[in-house]
């Protein structure tokens, strides 16, 4: 431990000295009230940012030391889920990490230029086991990303001070000392453990998912997660037929729609609400905060939405449970493209998820490929079926649930052919759910019924039985293995390539894909050592991978401790190591002259 007094004296007598003397700042110094560590000092001002954290004492908080659970860099004991027994804890750290955030956009020192100097990730709707702040048995720790100042490449003293000096000990006092909203952290952590609390319900019930009546389901924008406000919001209101009950610890009786296993069907005029209620399902497998609108909306830890994403990579997949052989004799046994159609990246979505782990996938109508979800009577007479080679998921969706286990809920207003298939259909009409199960049963019985079949159950279990591996990504440039980052919630690039994650929608905040591209990193550097096959292989893998979770969680997957990350699903990092490709675009000179 290094003593304020040497800090202050490194600020006065370095002032205007070169850039790379800030490494000697490197360890823990001992603040008044709070210990600042710096983890990682950046080469020079354009390099990426430093990396620190700032250690307080309880006692210098008012917080309550003795205050449900420590919740360290382990995170929960299941890599993204938040379970009952540390949803307080990690309620109360992402609380703490938005109230951080608050004050740094306000008064973190600056640069002459504007920028903040020190930063932590904004937090978005949802509440996650992230690393902004954490609990230790002794202490809160706040984790922060620091651009170390300079003018030129000269070290800045009078702002290095107010940066790792004034500014952790006025962030201790002002903030740590009386400045947390204590009754908001309550009912921050009242969403938090309602939330865990209700997706253990639906386990115990047998419910795959919940939506609580009075919940506001509908976003702001497309690119804007908060809740739409005003007099035209319509709230959830549910079905009689499906309508439950549950207690939960805080909100007490709270009665809702409760989504049964089966195929479930939403259908109903457009802009009726089909697809913010799927979305609000596909959201809910974590907690949302106070405010949000879907507090009290839960689906089981293992739904995934999917969709088609036309272009993507695949890498050996055995797709035959949905598509027979391609044109010219290409099996589909185990499928390789950097090109995949849309028809051919849905179908790899589904059976890439159910090999995940998930037997609840989520699919909406606007985005699938036609052909994937339906091929109708008349097509079916033009086309004979050994000459389309797509087994399209209506005619599989009985097989799947019934044999195989896997529930579906699925947006569909364009074909009634799915009431053939369905075991629940809702009708939503002006964004409230009827059931309409009973006519849509009269009205399919015009027709053939689809039956479940033993031999494509076959398929499927082969398909997610056989052998796989991962593509091992584009060739790391350099001995310190590949270059990995987050460029958005949806987006990473390794070496260059970049890797098109909006396929998964429970990736919603970059937080998230920070940690996949953590994950993505530590699994190239892996890759050119002794455990290159266990890095190749997708159950090995996953195996490398849990163990890598229970030995050091958050902090896991790399050298330093994670700054701003947050946990996800394996499924989001199967998902991830799915969509990897193998070579970036080419340069494209597009001769344009500059507007
Ligand atoms: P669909 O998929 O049935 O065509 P959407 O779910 O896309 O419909 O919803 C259409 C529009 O209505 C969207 O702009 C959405 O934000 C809005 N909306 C959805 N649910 C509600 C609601 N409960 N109250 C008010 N507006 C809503
Ligand atoms: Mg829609």
């Amino acid at each position: 431990m290094q003593l304020r007094e040497h800090l202050e004296e490194f600020c006065r007598r370095r002032d205007g000295g070169p850039y790379p003397a800030y490494r000697d700042l490197r360890g823990r110094w001992a603040l008044d009230g709070v210990d600042l560590e710096i983890l990682r000092v950046q080469g020079d001002p354009f390099a990426s940012p430093s990396k620190a954290r700032l250690w307080i004492p309880w006692s210098q908080t008012s917080l309550n030391p003795a205050d449900g659970t420590r919740l360290g860099a382990q995170g929960c004991r299941q890599m993204g889920r938040i379970d009952v027994e540390s949803a307080r804890a990690v309620a109360v750290r992402d609380f703490l990490g938005r109230t951080v955030g608050a004050w740094l956009e306000k008064h973190s020192p600056r640069q002459t230029n504007g920028r903040s100097l020190a930063r932590m990730m904004p937090h978005g709707q949802e509440i996650l086991d992230r690393t902004a702040v954490l609990l230790h048995e002794d202490a809160v720790e706040v984790r922060l990303t620091l651009d170390l100042p300079a003018r030129g490449r000269r070290i800045l003293g009078r702002l290095a001070h107010e940066l790792l000096i004034d500014f952790p000990e006025d962030l201790v006092a002002r903030v740590f000392a009386d400045g947390v909203r204590l009754d908001a952290l309550e009912r921050h952590v009242a969403a938090c453990e309602d939330f865990a609390f209700l997706q253990s319900r639906l386990e115990d019930e047998g419910w795959i998912g919940f939506v609580a009546d009075g919940s506001s389901l509908a976003r702001r924008a497309g690119n804007d997660e908060r809740p739409l406000l005003g007099e035209d919001v319509v709230l959830f209101e549910s079905p009689i037929s499906m309508r439950q009950t549950v207690e939960l610890p805080h909100a007490g009786p709270t009665t809702g729609m409760a989504l049964e296993p089966g195929v479930t069907l939403l259908c109903g005029g457009g802009f009726h609400g089909k697809s913010t209620l799927l979305r609000a399902l596909s959201s809910a497998i974590v907690p949302h905060v106070p405010g949000d609108g879907r507090e009290r909306v839960a689906v089981r830890p293992d739904a995934q939405s999917v969709r088609a994403e036309d272009g993507r990579a695949i890498h050996e997949m055995d797709l035959r449970p949905f598509l027979r052989d391609l044109p010219l004799g290409r099996s589909t046994g185990s499928l390789t493209t950097e090109n995949a159609s849309g028809s051919t990246s849905q179908a790899a979505a589904i059976l890439e998820a159910m090999q995940a782990g998930s037997r609840f996938l989520l699919i909406d109508e606007d985005t699938s490929a036609t052909n994937f979800m339906i091929r109708d009577p008349l097509m079916e007479r033009l086309l004979a079926r050994d000459r389309e080679p797509i087994q399209p998921l209506l005619h599989q969706a009985r097989t799947l649930f019934e044999k195989l286990g896997v529930s579906l809920v699925l947006v569909v207003g364009g074909s009634g052919e799915y009431f053939r298939v369905a075991d629940r259909v809702l009708v939503l009409d002006t964004y409230r759910p009827i059931d309409e199960t009973h006519r849509a049963r009269e009205i399919a019985r015009e027709r053939d019924p689809l039956n479940p079949d033993d031999t494509e159950a076959g398929r499927f279990r082969e398909a997610m039985e056989t052998a796989r591996s991962f593509s091992s990504g584009p060739k790391a440039n350099g001995p310190r293995g590949s270059r990995v980052k987050a460029l958005a919630p949806d987006r990473i690039t390794v070496e260059r390539v970049e890797v098109q994650l909006h396929g998964m929608e429970s990736l919603r905040d970059i937080a998230s894909s920070r940690f996949l591209s953590r994950i993505v990193s530590w699994r190239q550097r892996e890759l050119s050592g002794t455990r290159s096959g266990e890095m190749r292989d997708v159950l090995a893998l996953k195996g490398a991978v849990e163990a890598e979770w229970s030995r050091a969680g958050l902090d896991g997957f790399g050298p330093e401790p994670a700054v701003d990350v947050a946990a996800v699903r394996w499924l989001e990092v199967a998902g991830t190591f799915d969509r990897l490709r193998s070579r970036p675009a080419p340069r494209v000179d597009w001769g344009l002259e500059p507007e």
